[in-house]
């Protein structure tokens, strides 16, 4: 006998940062929501990325929730970047708080999304069989969750152990005494090389692309200094909200370009001292926006890595000659520094590519490097790709994967026209990857809550993005993204260059958030313009007419 699907209010899907949050708004407004997670925990990815020296690059203290006062002063950051387990202790700790689980079906994929037209339901299909349906669907799948698979030719026949950085066994690798590959020199590797060379025998790095790294100088935080940031959180977030990335940081005020080379070097080395993700980008205005300024920045954090790494040929190898900040930069800890050991061997794979990997290791057009064990850090089917693995379809059948067979369009990064009652999470064409995600996906999971109260509010249960407020924000997005130096990185996971067949486009918005947030605000202060409202009965508000803001 054929089971009577589940009707829920909405089905969201993950449960990392995004999918919690969602779950406790959704159960603030009285709505019957299930999360589906494919993993077996919360954690999203802090569950699955355990490779060692996986931590954050955005401070502890801003990389956190802010819409519970109790669960901020509850919480005890002890480093000023926190560690995986740390963080993912702290996502588990909210789980129970708010007593999230009850409601979130574990170990099951959502394999397809159907729009069902007449009904103006979403039916939800599981990997476990379940047949659910949904008013409105939050896909909270993750910017970086979609790991990309090594495509070596040979690996199947490789006699030692690999692994991706991503699929990290939970007891965690002992590398001591073998000889280690790392394939990758993007933030994960950055990350976990000193971490493996601490322990293993030889460690030979692949490197294809070398990337701008700054120095975390992470520390402990000291309780007190801890409770005066939770004392002057309001504020303290309120600037992260409203700055570019996301992140409680002035705004630079001078280009450049304006100052001597004397004064440039001091903001660039104070900027060092401080450390972390945006040690450069925020010392001046035009970082992003003028070569001749980004040069400086450039020169100033080249000449660092040839300082820090004695052997100059390696160290030439180990410059990054794309315009900083354009590929995501980088945060280390002892990095470059890794590179003086004597059992820690650069390989260039420009110069001599990766033929294949052998059952004895990896070999290259220069030889053959004999490995015990091959660690993958090879990163993502970014922004894109877990939204694309569910097999979406919309208004008449239409696929998204159809829709977006040129490249990701959005409304707001938020919503896609054709697909009623779908939202996604710091989408393409919302900040996501260049901000503090964290800011953003409260951000997005604010807006979202605020819709579904506004529709249920007025009796309406649909909401669409109109093809037309569609077509002016991706032009927005892509003119902004023009008038940066973004588009410019030809191998950045930006633009989807590392996954081969995906379409080239710079998917993320570069406004900034504080300026998106402010045009996310508009369009609910007018009615949700550019969406077309409705219900079931057919009725729909005037004020969805309304222009879109652009
Ligand atoms: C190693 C690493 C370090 C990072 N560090 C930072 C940082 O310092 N600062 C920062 O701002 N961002 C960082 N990020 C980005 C990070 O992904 C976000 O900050 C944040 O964790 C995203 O949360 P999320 O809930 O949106 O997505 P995720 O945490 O990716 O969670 C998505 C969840 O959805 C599940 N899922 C996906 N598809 C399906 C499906 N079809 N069915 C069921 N479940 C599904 C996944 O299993 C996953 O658990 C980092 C990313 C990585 C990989």
């Amino acid at each position: 006998m054929a089971r009577r699907p589940l009707d829920i209010d909405v089905a969201v899907v993950g449960a990392g940062f995004a999918g919690l949050y969602m779950l406790h708004r959704l159960r603030g407004l009285g709505l019957r929501a299930r999360v589906f997670e494919r993993g077996p925990d919360v954690g999203g990815t802090w569950f699955w990325n355990r490779y060692p020296g996986a931590r954050c690059d955005i401070e502890s203290v801003d990389y956190c929730y802010s819409f519970s006062g109790d669960l901020l002063a509850g919480w005890t950051w002890t480093e000023r970047y926190a560690a995986q387990p740390e963080i993912l202790s702290y996502l588990g700790h909210v789980a129970d708080r708010f007593d999230l689980r009850r409601d979130i079906q574990f170990g099951t994929r959502v394999t397809a999304l159907r729009y069902d037209e007449p009904g103006n339901r979403w039916l939800v299909s599981t990997d476990a069989g379940d047949v659910v349906t949904a008013r409105y669907c939050v896909l909270a799948v993750g910017c970086l969750s979609s790991p990309k698979r090594p495509d070596f030719a040979g690996l199947e026949g490789f006699r030692g152990e690999w692994y991706h950085t991503a699929q990290w066994p939970a007891g965690g690798v002992d590398f001591s005494g073998q000889r280690v590959g790392i394939v990758g020199t993007g933030s994960t590797a950055i990350q976990a090389l000193p971490q493996i060379a601490k322990q293993a025998d030889e460690v030979h790095v692949f490197q294809r692309t070398p990337n701008y790294s700054m120095p975390a100088q992470n520390r402990p935080l000291p309780p007190g200094e801890l409770r005066e940031v939770v004392r002057g959180y309001g504020e303290r977030r309120r600037a992260a909200e409203q700055s570019d990335a996301g992140v409680p940081v002035a705004p630079p005020e001078r280009s450049a370009l304006e100052v001597g080379p004397l004064e440039r070097r001091r903001m660039y080395e104070a900027g060092w001292r401080r450390g972390g993700i945006n040690a450069l980008s925020y010392a001046f205005t035009d970082f992003f926006t003028d070569e001749r300024a980004n040069l400086t920045a450039q020169e100033f954090a080249r000449e660092k890595i040839r300082g820090i790494v004695r052997d100059r040929a390696v160290a030439e190898a180990l410059c990054p000659a794309h315009h900083i900040g354009t590929k995501r930069t980088c945060v280390d800890i002892g990095y470059f520094e890794t590179y003086n050991s004597g059992h820690v061997h650069l390989v260039d794979v420009r110069t001599s590519p990766v033929t294949a990997v052998t059952p004895r290791g990896v070999a290259t057009t220069a030889g053959e490097h004999a490995l015990d064990a091959i660690v993958f850090a090879i990163g993502f089917d970014a922004i894109t790709g877990a939204l694309l693995e569910i097999d979406i379809r919309g208004l008449g059948g239409r696929p998204l994967a159809d829709k977006w067979s040129r490249g990701p369009c959005t409304y707001l990064g938020l919503c896609v026209a054709g697909f009623p009652n779908l939202f996604m999470i710091t989408g393409p064409g919302s900040p996501s990857v260049l901000s503090n995600m964290v800011v953003s996906i409260e951000q997005h999971v604010d807006w979202i809550a605020g819709c579904l109260g506004y529709l249920a509010g007025r009796g309406l249960d649909r909401v669409e993005a109109s093809a037309a407020a569609e077509d002016a924000w991706g032009r927005h997005v892509t003119d902004l993204a023009g008038a940066t130096l973004y588009p410019q990185a030809p191998t950045s996971w930006y633009v989807g260059a590392n996954i081969p067949g995906k379409p080239r486009v710079f998917m993320p918005y570069v406004g900034g958030c504080g300026t998106y947030r402010r045009e996310c605000d508009e369009v609910v202060q007018r009615g949700y313009a550019g969406f077309v409202l409705g219900a079931d009965d057919g009725r729909s508000p005037d004020i969805a007419t309304l222009p879109v803001p652009l």
